[in-house]
């Protein structure tokens, strides 16, 4: 069968209950996954195959997907930064702005070797094992509370052949033992309850609390917390990455000035949200 008249009768089952775009993502990946092949190879409408196992697993899919069920959890992997991950309802599923916040790190830090580097509340690992795929030399660190989601973490660690080093901790505890490092990083829980309401189904329905929400009367408390341990173990010159909530710019940045880092700088993301916070420690 044509590839690009499949896509599009796909396409037309989805678009009964997703937006279109979203609608043509998830098409894309379904037929990618199922025929194993490229999105060049179905925008020429290249034959594929059609056998019972194709379409009994093509009409599995839809059902799933008619339930609710994010596409990333049927498939239970999802692509970040062009490597491959296995999520499940105990991690995020990886965003676009992580995407960015692992580049912009990238960017700024063309060498790493021999630095540490460490993520607080690391979930599936996404930024930990890209950046010691991208930065063979450096050595990092990830913590999360959750011990579902290291294991997970873990198995993305052998997927992708990346040595981290894991550490099952409550970063709010008080009896934390953290090495010192070059580079924090954390994505912490940061949407509001209040935020709730509007957030997709799916998120709410499929992807852990634990790793989204905070209480409305403390929505910085991860920001406070990470930034005070970090500071206090970050060598000289060491640097701090935040993923924000949009609506925290400032506030944020004035955790980290108070803190006592340099070179405070609030990013945007591709949507023109505010969504990074980082700095320097530098002390004379
Ligand atoms: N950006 C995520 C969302 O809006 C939240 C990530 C986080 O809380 N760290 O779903």
């Amino acid at each position: 069968m044509n590839s690009k008249a499949l896509f599009d009768k796909i396409k037309s089952e989805l678009i009964k209950f997703e937006e279109e775009a979203e609608a043509e993502a998830i098409s894309y990946l379904i037929l990618e996954n199922i025929y194993q092949i490229s999105r060049m190879d179905i925008l020429i409408g290249k034959e594929v195959d059609e056998n019972s196992e194709y379409s009994e697993k093509l009409e599995s899919y839809l059902i799933e997907l008619k339930s609710g069920k994010p596409i990333q959890h049927i498939m239970g992997r999802v692509e970040f930064y062009g490597r491959q991950f296995l999520v499940n309802s105990n991690v995020l599923i990886p965003r676009r702005e992580t995407e960015e916040l692992v580049h912009l790190i990238l960017e700024q830090n063309p060498d790493l070797s021999e630095k540490t580097i460490i993520d607080i509340g690391t979930g599936s690992g996404i930024i930990p094992i890209t950046i010691a795929k991208e930065r063979k030399e450096s050595i990092l660190y990830a913590v999360d509370i959750s011990s579902a989601a290291i294991a997970t973490a873990k198995r993305n660690a052998q997927l992708n052949r990346a040595e981290i080093q894991f550490i099952h901790s409550d970063i709010l505890s008080e009896d934390l033992s953290i090495p010192k490092c070059s580079i924090w990083i954390s994505n912490p829980p940061y949407v509001r309850d209040i935020e709730k309401n509007k957030m997709h189904t799916k998120v709410l329905d499929y992807e852990p609390d634990l790793a989204l929400f905070v209480e409305d009367n403390s929505p910085l408390i991860f920001y406070k917390r990470i930034t005070k341990i970090a500071f206090d173990n970050l060598l000289n010159q060491g640097k701090l990455y935040f993923e924000i909530n949009e609506a925290f710019g400032s506030e944020v940045q004035e955790i980290l000035h108070n803190a006592g880092f340099g070179d405070v700088i609030i990013k945007k993301d591709m949507q023109g949200k505010d969504r990074f916070v980082y700095g320097t420690k530098s002390i004379a």
